[in-house]
């Protein structure tokens, strides 16, 4: 027979959510980074993450996803950084309304510029515009452009959205170049895909061009 305190141990048990052992803010240069998802949006064929969650030594492979306390106590009391970065091997954006808070926190506490690294689908996602969210609390939005046109992009990035996927992600960038104090369009460098056919799309859209290296694992 099960005793009543052998019973709560067992119920303890059951409802103790796996240990955190990834990384949930980590430095490179003079930035932090904020990893809260592994969730994505896309598929890139090009994404390490599909091998390894490590970057920069860093296990980025989130055992549950951390709530705003557990990503302000894993920032801290930050020195020596420029700026915070939500990037993790994920879409940061798949968690606007923790994104929005961490963020209002970070406004309120530091002066620092905080940047979203995103694939750009967060409309398509939710379905109406979110850019209006994230105004007086993001400075900065790269945004993953990967293709000059909807066939490359979506062989690439396998979204989810077919050919409305790659015309989102264009829309996104207009919609965050008017309310968003910098925005750059980002491309990584498959073999095979034109950057500067992407450089021409990016400033075509109005914003900042930057080629991110493709690296074989
Ligand atoms: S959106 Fe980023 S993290 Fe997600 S699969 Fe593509 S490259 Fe990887």
């Amino acid at each position: 027979m099960i005793n009543k305190g052998t019973l709560m141990h067992e119920q303890r048990k059951q409802t103790i959510p796996p240990l955190q052992t990834a990384t949930l803010v980590y430095k490179i240069g003079n930035s932090l980074y904020i990893n809260i998802t592994n969730r994505c949006t896309n598929v890139c064929i090009f994404c390490p993450k599909f091998k390894e969650y490590r970057l920069y030594g860093n296990d980025l492979l989130l055992k549950t996803e951390p709530s705003f306390e557990d990503v302000m106590a894993a920032i801290g009391e930050p020195v020596a950084i420029d700026e915070i970065v939500f990037c993790g091997f994920g879409e940061s954006l798949l968690r606007l309304d923790l994104l929005v808070r961490i963020a209002k926190e970070l406004k309120l506490r530091y002066t620092y510029r905080i940047r979203i690294n995103t694939d750009g689908q967060a409309n398509l996602v939710y379905g109406r515009n979110i850019i209006p969210d994230l105004v007086g609390l993001i400075d900065c939005i790269s945004v993953s452009l990967n293709a000059p046109d909807p066939s490359t992009y979506s062989r690439l990035c396998n979204t989810p959205f077919g050919a409305a996927g790659f015309k989102g992600v264009c829309d996104f960038i207009l919609a965050a170049k008017n309310q968003i104090p910098e925005v750059i369009a980002t491309a990584v460098s498959v073999p095979g895909v034109d950057m500067e056919e992407c450089r021409l799309l990016a400033e075509s859209l109005g914003v900042a061009f930057r080629i991110r290296e493709y690296s074989v694992q």
